[in-house]
């Protein structure tokens, strides 16, 4: 898998992008993940990327002609599953959306900024806009590094047992159970005995029903029950 990011802020992208399991998956090959400069496919003696938007708005526009090049350049040299811009108004990243675009061949994520992309680029090139939540950040720089861990995460191999990532909140809609590790008792506070006594079987129960437990506590809106 092939991830290619468009920013003008790359070095905003450095540090999540080569940590932990992100920079192990790429180490390993699993996925290789491309930090583009928008402002080197700028015509512009300042490498302007920006402009004011039509009709006296407040706020700066990132242009279309570096973005359309960028991308151009890209798709002449290799497929892609998705053009992804990161957007407040796109459809809301979710785990089901990691699971998918995990198993995606090659993905482009465009990051705005400013006021956001001139609204021909979102028309003509974007396949898939998304957001990481209800609220506005200043550039699309760190949703597309949530964006590549939760999605790297998945890849098979990325993480040591993979059972782990299968386990996760989310994944089956339950969220994930409590997990604790030794002292077996700290201050008093035991961890509760099942997960001592060995017998894998009641454990694994126990797990279910705690996860059914806490999702129908904290996010019955996960079992249909809101
Ligand atoms: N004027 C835009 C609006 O009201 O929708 C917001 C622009 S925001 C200041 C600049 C850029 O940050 C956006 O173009 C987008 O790429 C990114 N961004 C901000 N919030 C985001 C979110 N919740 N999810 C994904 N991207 C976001």
């Amino acid at each position: 898998m092939r991830i290619d990011i468009l920013t003008v802020l790359p070095e905003l992208l450095d540090s999540p992008l080569n940590q932990s399991i992100l920079k192990r998956a790429q180490n390993k090959g699993l996925v290789e993940i491309v930090v583009h400069n928008l402002r080197d496919f700028s015509t512009d003696k300042h490498r302007r990327v920006d402009d004011y938007p039509f009709g006296g708005a407040a706020g700066m526009v990132m242009q279309i002609e570096p973005i359309d090049r960028a991308i151009a350049q890209l798709k002449s040299e290799r497929d892609y599953d998705e053009v992804i811009y990161t957007s407040p108004d796109g459809e809301v990243f979710d785990q089901p959306m990691a699971n998918a675009l995990s198993m995606a061949g090659n993905l482009i994520i465009l990051c705005g900024h400013y006021k956001g992309i001139d609204y021909r680029i979102r028309e003509h090139l974007i396949t898939r806009e998304i957001s990481i939540g209800d609220y506005v950040l200043t550039g699309g720089e760190l949703p597309a590094a949530i964006m590549c861990d939760a999605i790297v995460r998945l890849i098979p191999g990325a993480i040591g047992d993979e059972q782990s990532a299968l386990s996760d909140s989310f994944q089956d809609n339950l969220l994930a159970p409590p997990v604790y590790t030794r002292p077996a008792e700290y201050k008093g506070w035991r961890v509760p005995d099942v997960l001592l006594s060995g017998h894998q079987r009641k454990i694994d129960e126990w797990n279910h029903e705690q996860s059914v437990e806490r999702t129908r506590r904290l996010r019955p809106d996960l079992l249909g029950e809101e």
